[in-house]
């Protein structure tokens, strides 16, 4: 192809076992956890989950080495959200049930969706846009991804996804405690968006998140998959 400057390179995510998953599009979910929405000042009942989406490059990739994530600029209140992430290995359109949905699945991951707090209070009260609140750069450290026949979706009935900041815990949650589940997603999902191979879908986080400041270690495990961590570093 005759670029006028260099391609941008595909980002992509290590699979646990080997191999390496090219990254399309992000899809987050927010508000999918109750407790979460009473903690944001919100009513489960009355506030439906949402969709936002990040970059694909602002995956940080996070194998068997704690990542390095610059603070970033622009904000004082940087949190971790920790949630299981969803890579799609198919895609498809107004999925028609959950059997559908489940068949996109390629498999899924331990995520971490930072968020500028400060600046994502500041968009809600304005009534603006969450793109510098949530779709920074490095905002997205995601761990191994574990693929479905490795770590099929019946294993994750009692899974708990816990979140550690400096080996204290901040969230401990099940994964039952979802509001939309994640067939529920991928078909909401779908009647919004054409769903590619190579899509990631962050699930929503639990209540509990919190601040985090450069030097702190933060570690994200879900049930059976490789756990994600990753380290704060002083700003770039
Ligand atoms: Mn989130």
């Amino acid at each position: 192809m005759d670029y006028v400057i260099s391609a941008p390179p595909v980002v992509a995510v290590p699979v646990a076992g080997g191999g390496m998953f090219p990254v399309r599009r992000i899809f987050c979910v927010g508000k999918n956890y109750a407790d979460h929405v009473k903690e944001m000042g919100g009513d489960a009942k009355a506030d439906p989950p949402v969709f936002f989406t990040k970059p694909a490059d602002a995956v940080v990739a996070c194998g068997a080495e704690p990542g390095r994530i610059p603070y970033p600029p622009g904000t004082s209140n940087l949190h971790y959200e920790g949630e299981l992430v969803v890579a799609l290995g198919a895609g498809g359109r107004q999925l028609k049930d959950r059997h559908a949905a489940g068949a996109l699945i390629f498999g899924q991951a331990a995520g971490c969706d930072l968020t500028r707090r400060d600046l994502q209070a500041a968009a809600k009260k304005a009534g603006g846009p969450w793109d510098a609140a949530k779709a920074f750069d490095a905002s997205a450290p995601i761990g191994l991804i574990g693929r479905i026949a490795d770590y099929p979706p019946a294993r994750f009935d009692g899974a708990r996804l816990v979140t550690c900041v400096n080996d204290d815990v901040r969230q401990d949650a099940g994964l039952t405690e979802m509001i939309w589940t994640v067939p529920e997603i991928l078909i909401a999902l779908s009647m919004l968006f054409e769903l590619k191979a190579g899509d990631l879908v962050f699930t929503g986080t639990p209540a509990g998140v919190g601040p985090v400041a450069p030097g702190d270690r933060v570690e994200v495990g879900i049930g059976e998959l490789p756990a994600l961590k990753f380290a704060i570093m002083e700003p770039a």
